[in-house]
């Protein structure tokens, strides 16, 4: 996709942003820096054309996300009916679901959908979904490209290119096509601080991420002939180390790293009966619709599922049907 494919409807969305006064960023529950990325590259330049803007994602933020330009936008969820938004514009969000039906709040107002994920339901009023696109951050990018390029500071440029760093994992993944390079190219000559991202986002650890990855390493296990690997996050772990989940982002890339394997679970120990999975396929396998199954959903190599049961039983479960995949049945 181009920015000319979506001429008229980046057309629309300049339209609403400058007829109306006051706008909503929504994201996805748990944010990402892709999710939160796009939501504050998309709320400065809301802002500098003087226009109001909060934004909500439901779910916990990663504190360093927090030092993001924008981030003082962040609201909570019971200050939203007041403000009374006349735009909402969901960043990174498939479903309604995802968002915890955040919209349900505001009411019949206009509804910008801007995502990459194939599941996206297309409920907005526009619509710009690209599954091809590595992040939601270069359809941000495209429209700021496309419609005002002038529009595009060192901010703005910082907080997408945070977007494509972190889903492409450090340009690593198979998303990191030829769009993404050269989107992230160009968004350094926009003044991105591309080095203090990595520094900050890649490259820094706190303290307590390398004690809980400790115990998180010595969980995992291999099945399938080393092609399935498992690993686990108990609230034991936590408690040891003083880490919380949100901590613990980029452990499944331990897995996903080891010689032969082809598909990753790792499992969070969210309550007693209740299980958040993460799965990553390194093969042909569409993890997203295993994760469907189970009422959850994602992308064919990196999907998410929630299960109401213990730890070990959804590990139990999710490696019987991971060993279904990969011996064909
Ligand atoms: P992660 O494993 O990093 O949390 O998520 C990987 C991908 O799967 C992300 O694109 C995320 O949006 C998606 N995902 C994770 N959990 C869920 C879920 O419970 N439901 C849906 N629909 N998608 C999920
Ligand atoms: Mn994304």
């Amino acid at each position: 996709m181009t920015g000319e494919t979506y001429r008229s409807e980046f057309g629309r969305i300049l339209e609403l942003i400058d007829n109306n006064d006051r706008f909503l960023m929504i994201g996805h529950i748990d944010p990402d820096g892709d999710c939160l990325g796009s939501m504050f590259a998309m709320t400065l330049f809301v802002r500098a054309r003087g226009k109001d803007v909060v934004c909500y994602a439901p779910g916990d933020v990663p504190e360093r996300l927090l030092g993001l330009p924008g981030a003082d936008s962040l609201t909570d969820r019971d200050m939203i009916a007041s403000f009374a938004p006349q735009v909402v514009i969901a960043l990174d969000s498939p479903t309604h679901g995802r968002t915890e039906n955040v919209m349900d709040i505001v009411g019949d107002v206009p509804v910008v959908n801007m995502d990459h994920h194939p599941s996206n339901e297309m409920y907005g009023e526009v619509n710009i979904v690209d599954e091809s696109a590595a992040a939601a951050a270069l359809l941000v990018f495209r429209f700021l490209e496309s419609v005002d390029p002038e529009s595009i500071t060192p901010d703005i440029a910082s907080c997408l290119y945070l977007g494509i760093l972190m889903d492409t994992g450090s340009f690593r993944f198979q998303n990191t096509d030829e769009d993404a390079l050269s989107a992230a190219g160009r968004l350094i000559g926009y003044g991105a601080r591309a080095y203090e991202l990595t520094h900050e986002f890649v490259y820094m650890k706190k303290f307590r991420t390398l004690k809980l990855l400790v115990p998180v390493l010595d969980s995992l296990e291999l099945s399938c002939e080393g092609r399935i690997a498992t690993m686990q996050i108990k609230r034991e772990m936590l408690e040891s180390s003083g880490a919380e989940f949100k901590d613990s982002e980029g452990f499944i890339d331990y897995g996903a790293a080891i010689d032969d394997v082809e598909l990753v679970a790792l499992f969070r120990e969210v309550g007693p009966d209740k299980t958040k999975v993460s799965l990553r396929s390194r093969n042909h396998h569409d993890v997203s619709l295993l994760a469907g199954r189970y009422g959850g959903g994602g992308h064919a190599k990196a999907a998410g599922l929630t299960i109401n049961d213990s730890i070990d039983n959804v590990t139990k479960t999710i490696l019987r049907d991971l060993e279904g995949l990969v011996s064909g049945r």
